[in-house]
């Protein structure tokens, strides 16, 4: 089933996850409804925040990524298929030197700007079988766990952004938060006026 993302302004996207365990309800429903949410909206990563849930989970598939022909043959076999699921996420270290991306948030529409975060990352997660992992990433898909992780801490790329920058977002970001946006996929704003 396909979920209405929760738009920018909504406190949930502000909210610092909680850990989930087995007995969550319908886990494994809630997760096949964010991939196919996540699918729906053409993103590479969809966070439970940004369906109303404040909780420690994440969805991540890089794979539209890797047709990307500025990458190494090596990036994009790397990005092509990486499809995971992460419950009770915690980064132990984030290394190596700021580099800017391009990102985007679904529950940011048409807003893109460069961010700057760290090369690599080491996590620890557990899986939709709550098998438990510890791996270090790096590159983009470092930048999409890097992304998705800062939802489930309360955090969104525009944060990230100058001063400046914020304060030349502000308009665009209020309007989001209105509706007043057009958007192909489903969508809840938390300031739409309500009509009689
Ligand atoms: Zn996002």
């Amino acid at each position: 089933m396909i979920l209405p993302i929760v738009a920018y302004g909504d406190p949930v996207l502000r909210k610092v996850g909680e850990d989930i365990d087995k007995d969550y309800p319908k886990l494994s429903e809630l997760i096949s409804n964010m991939w196919e949410t996540m699918y729906n909206a053409s993103g590479v990563g969809l966070a439970a925040p940004q369906i109303g849930l404040p909780i420690r989970l994440f969805v991540v598939d890089t794979t539209p990524f890797s047709d990307d022909e500025d990458l190494s043959p090596e990036e994009q076999k790397q990005l092509n298929g990486f499809k995971k699921v992460f419950i009770n996420a915690q980064i132990e270290e984030e290394t190596g030197a700021d580099w800017p991306f391009n990102e985007g948030c679904l529950s940011i529409p048409d807003v893109r700007e460069d961010v700057n975060r760290k090369e690599q990352i080491r996590i620890t997660y557990l899986d939709e079988n709550f098998e438990e992992y510890q791996e270090t990433y790096d590159g983009l898909l470092a930048r999409v766990i890097q992304h998705e992780y800062d939802h489930i801490e309360g955090i969104l790329f525009t944060d990230k952004l100058s001063s400046l920058k914020k304060r030349l977002l502000k308009g665009r970001l209020a309007n989001i938060s209105k509706g007043k946006i057009s958007v192909d996929y489903r969508m809840r704003f938390p300031n739409v006026k309500k009509g009689r």
